[in-house]
């Protein structure tokens, strides 16, 4: 179970499943505890903490079981706009849908009960209208992308979350940092955003490519129409990657309690981490993690082999070495 939750390439509902699997595990530890003659006095310190968290434990299975699994609202397909790898989809309810703030997430499954819910960040919409960016990340996700077309229907889930960028004019000053489709809370709070002569907003918005940057004609026709705005766009393929020292330079005439909000991958937020300290800032750094799992996926072998490739190079001269002594 921990190599299914460990591996990427081991999809998400597998995990989920051999996840659910660890309740009945639970339930034989939590069993044996009260039924079964154990090394532990009963009523002894050991035992009650024992006691205590087999309560806790089973308690918390069944609330994961009871919990609502199918989002509620049935919305229908009312615009598709494909980008390379992934989709701009916006969703039109019947009725009124209830109010979201920018930055929230929702759960989207297709129509049938029990269908796989999947989070997404409303990347904006209206009472009756809902906006999600999607990128192909996976098996449900790759599906999503390929197939989906305007007429679909899907459930949705209502707005939850609490990674909320400050939008109104008495914000202190913003600092905000998307990594590709990391940019969907940031659109729906610019969509939101009135043109104030608040603290100042900047927006590193870093993309793969142009075609590969879903809504960014969005993202800049906001920057045309609010002056607090100050929107930086650097893309891979115009080697403009973020680096260490550039990140520096823009942090380096920001307030010293400017709030940042970053939803992107983990080394960006590495960066920005390591940039925000160098520079003294004491401004809170909130994150929203896309990929709760932390699973590896091939990207990370260099990460994992080299440490290992380089301690075999160590050990290879030092053998080396020995040989050369003897002789
Ligand atoms: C709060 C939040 C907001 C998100 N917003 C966006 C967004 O705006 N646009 C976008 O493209 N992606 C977003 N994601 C990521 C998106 O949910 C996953 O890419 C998608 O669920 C992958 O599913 P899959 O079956 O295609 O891929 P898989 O290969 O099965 O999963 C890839 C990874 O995605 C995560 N994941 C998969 N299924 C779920 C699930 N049901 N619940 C939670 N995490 C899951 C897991 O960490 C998993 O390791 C968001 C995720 C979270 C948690």
């Amino acid at each position: 179970m921990t190599l299914v939750a460990m591996l990427r390439m081991i999809p998400y509902h597998i995990w989920k499943a051999s996840h659910t699997l660890m309740g009945p595990l639970f339930l034989l530890s939590a069993f044996h505890t009260f039924f079964v003659a154990s090394p532990l006095a009963v009523g002894a310190a050991p035992w009650a903490l024992m006691a205590g968290v087999s309560i806790v434990g089973v308690i918390a299975w069944c609330q994961t079981l009871l919990r609502k699994l199918v989002p509620a609202r049935l919305v229908e397909v009312e615009r598709v706009i494909p980008f390379d790898g992934g989709v701009d989809v916006t969703f039109r309810s019947k009725k009124p849908m209830p109010k979201f703030q920018p930055g929230q997430f929702a759960m989207l499954s297709h129509k049938s009960l029990r269908a796989e819910a999947h989070p997404f960040t409303i990347a904006g919409g209206d009472e009756m209208t809902r906006r999600f960016v999607i990128r192909a990340a996976g098996d449900w996700t790759n599906n999503f992308v390929s197939t989906v077309k305007i007429g679909d229907q899907f459930r949705i889930g209502r707005a939850v979350g609490r990674f909320l960028p400050q939008i109104d004019s008495q914000r202190k000053e913003q600092f905000w940092v998307a990594g590709g489709v990391g940019i969907t809370p940031f659109l729906s709070a610019l969509e939101r955003m009135q043109p104030d002569v608040g603290a100042r907003v900047t927006l590193i918005f870093g993309i793969r490519s142009r075609d590969a940057a879903g809504a960014i004609q969005d993202v800049e026709r906001h920057a045309k129409r609010l002056p607090q705005l100050n929107l930086i766009v650097l893309a891979d393929d115009r080697n403009e990657a973020l680096t260490l020292p550039r990140l520096s330079q823009i942090i380096r005439d920001m307030s010293e309690d400017t709030q940042v909000y970053l939803c992107g991958p983990q080394g960006l937020k590495n960066m920005i981490g390591r940039a925000w300290s160098m520079a003294n800032m004491s401004g809170r750094i909130y994150s929203e993690h896309f990929d709760f799992r932390g699973a590896y996926g091939m990207e990370h072998l260099n990460y994992i082999l080299r440490p290992i490739l380089d301690a075999v190079r160590n050990i290879k001269p030092m053998f080396t070495g020995s040989v050369v002594a003897s002789s």
